[in-house]
């Protein structure tokens, strides 16, 4: 055990790159763990107040603290010094989460009979998490600054005493483990997260520290935001004081309206700040009624061919209403495919309105769409409409689409659910998103768990629009469920010209993925023709949402392609000099100094991240933005 440990961190430490990263504790603290997690080097301090010291003078890169404890929650003894250095003005970000399952022992010297041990040193986190057995021993509680720290005293000691530790520690300092598992519950574990000075990296935990006077400011925000609220102790000043795990600042903020919230961001940086939370993991389903469509589990992601939507992969799902012959079908998947689509839609079944409208050409059709698949390799999406088609359909058909009108059609959800096949589920016109999460949950009760949700518009009493698309309903249901939820911007507006507007919101508003109408030659198409877009704007809402096209696409339209990028990127280059120049101000004001070495050394990292395989132009773009940007903060070099 021990001399794995030590080829373990010998291997460590050859990695040039591997980062330092500070604990609190001795070797074989839970910290260190946490610290080695991710392939750092551990270096272990006595308190964390070193351990953040550390960080700021630059001996260490990272930093891991204690937030939560599975028995005890939150984690004071580490929020607290952590709280005092983020109000002083350390610069933090969250870069990572660790969690480290906790198994605690009662250990004492070879040959000390258990019932001889009558004081048993530890972390107080970590003596809190065995009250009751402690108790239960007639064992008195000893506090210390560390797990294995009380590992090390112990065995220095010439007493009776334990500790309560890892066996790891135990073993370490040659402890002889007296009783296994001795926390109050079964399921013990502890988060860490991972700090890194603002200057170094990148945020990727939303985490934020928030204070106020109010105490009804901070009421709910657990179930509000589905974050992890870590609180403690107010004081005369701030009455209320915790951390916020997993909730972005923006949105705390507007949770908390009262003027005197403070809310310091250690968090994502603001570009992801309109990135939808999904809902909280955890054992309970968030909606106890839903056990499946609501079940607390890591994002669920679906994936057919190019087709991969959920967890931050986005779907684009095009192609006609209606399949209407062999050859429009070929044609249009063809151009969908060559503007960056990820799989073709389109009706063999039609639910119309009017019974006299065309009702599609049934299965005859799926096979038009099997060869337009096989020639693009576009996995096919179709709405199936009655029980009795649902075999035939799934047979060919890659993914199982009910309909607005079919959503509480109940036998037919729990038909497609034994199809075997994915499902993409449209919330009905007049349906709540309690009733639209209900109708997931009959499919995947009967089996299907790749269910993908489609928020397609509801009616309301305006008539300017054919419904009204729901981005609120939508944004409403992200925390509910862990399923892939996409937006139909062509049903909701029922008009072409609305279209890209409403899919450029949806996508901004984070949804997984569109499903888009296109037709080649919408006067004739043979419904909804008013929603149709053509190719040509199709290929303009794929050039907006930063799809890549492929080589079949017309060589004028890949022009026009790059030709938008490069008009984004010289906007943005702009911006980024104007950003600079106001950063140049405001050190000059604060009396900073305006050139950090640091800061150019953590842009590079960030460029040469972003373009792997491009390391050289990385350089040299990073080289010819830092000369301008010094150009405009008018330092000399
Ligand atoms: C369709 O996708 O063609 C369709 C009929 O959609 P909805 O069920 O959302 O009206
Ligand atoms: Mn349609």
């Amino acid at each position: 055990m021990v001399l794995r440990e030590i080829a373990d961190r010998e291997s460590a430490q050859q990695q040039p790159d591997a980062p330092r990263v500070g604990y609190q504790g001795e070797p074989g603290a839970y910290g260190e763990v946490a610290a080695a997690a991710h392939g750092g080097i551990p270096q272990g301090y006595a308190s964390f107040e070193k351990v953040l010291e550390a960080l700021r003078d630059g001996g260490i890169d990272e930093a891991v603290l204690p937030m939560e404890n599975a028995v005890v929650g939150a984690i004071t003894e580490a929020l607290e010094p952590f709280a005092q250095a983020v109000v002083d003005g350390l610069e933090l970000v969250a870069v990572g989460l660790t969690s480290v399952p906790v198994r605690l022992s009662l250990a004492a010297r070879p040959g000390t009979p258990l019932n001889e041990v009558k004081r048993a040193w530890s972390h107080p986190a970590a003596l809190r998490q065995c009250t009751h057995r402690l108790a239960q021993l007639g064992i008195e509680r000893v506090v210390c600054y560390d797990t294995a720290g009380a590992a090390q005293i112990v065995s220095h000691d010439a007493s009776t005493d334990a500790a309560v530790c890892s066996r790891r520690a135990a073993e370490r300092y040659g402890l002889e483990v007296l009783l296994e598992d001795v926390s109050d519950k079964e399921q013990n574990g502890t988060r860490f997260v991972h700090l890194r000075m603002a200057d170094h990296a990148r945020a990727q935990v939303p985490l934020a520290f928030l204070r106020t006077s109010s105490m009804t400011a901070t009421g709910r925000l657990d179930v509000l935001t589905g974050a992890t609220l870590l609180p403690l102790a107010g004081n005369a000043e701030f009455p209320v004081r915790m951390w916020v795990l997993g909730a972005d600042a923006a949105r705390l903020q507007a949770l908390a309206p009262v003027r005197d919230v403070q809310v310091v961001s250690l968090g994502q940086p603001a570009a992801q700040a309109a990135r939808m939370v999904p809902p909280k993991q955890g054992s309970e389903p968030v909606v106890k009624s839903l056990p499946h469509a609501t079940a607390r589990k890591p994002l669920t992601i679906v994936e057919v061919g190019p087709l991969r939507v959920g967890a931050g992969a986005r779907a684009m799902i095009a192609g006609p209403c209606s399949v209407e012959s062999p050859e429009q079908v070929m044609r249009i998947a063809r151009e969908v495919a060559s503007c960056g689509a990820t799989a073709l839609r389109g009706g063999i079944f039609k639910p119309r309105t009017n019974p006299y409208a065309f009702q599609g050409h049934g299965l005859d059709a799926l096979e038009w769409m099997v060869a337009a698949s096989k020639a693009t390799g576009l996995p096919i999406v179709t709405e199936v409409m009655a029980v009795d088609h649902v075999q035939a359909v799934a047979e060919k058909a890659d993914i199982l689409q009910i309909g607005a009108r079919n959503m509480q059609n109940f036998d037919l959800l729990r038909a497609v659910g034994r199809a075997g096949r994915p499902v993409l589920l449209k919330r009905g016109a007049g349906a709540t998103v309690d009733e639209w999460l209900g109708a997931a949950e009959y499919v995947m009760a009967a089996g299907e768990a790749r269910v993908i949700l489609c928020e397609r518009g509801i009616r309301t009493f305006e008539t300017a629009t054919r419904n009204t698309l729901d981005l609120g309903g939508m944004l409403a249901a992200r925390p509910l469920t862990h399923l892939p939820i996409i937006a139909d911007p062509s049903h909701a507006a029922g008009r072409a010209d609305l279209v890209e507007g409403l899919a450029r919101a949806a996508w901004a508003a984070g949804a997984d993925g569109l499903i888009v109408e296109v037709h080649d030659d919408p006067a004739r198409a043979l419904s909804d023709a008013e929603q149709a877009l053509v190719p040509a704007r199709f290929a303009e809402l794929s050039r907006a949402l930063a799809l890549h096209p492929d080589a079949r696409l017309p060589l004028m339209q890949l022009r026009a392609w790059v030709d938008a990028i490069d008009h984004d990127l010289a906007a943005l280059v702009q911006r980024r000099l104007e950003v600079a120049k106001v950063i140049g101000e405001s050190k000059k004001q604060t009396g900073r100094a305006v050139l950090d070495p640091r800061r150019e050394a953590a842009v590079r990292r960030t460029y040469k991240e972003a373009m792997p395989g491009s390391s050289d132009l990385a350089d040299k773009l990073v080289d010819l933005l830092i000369e301008a940007a010094r150009a405009q903060q008018s330092i000399e070099d």
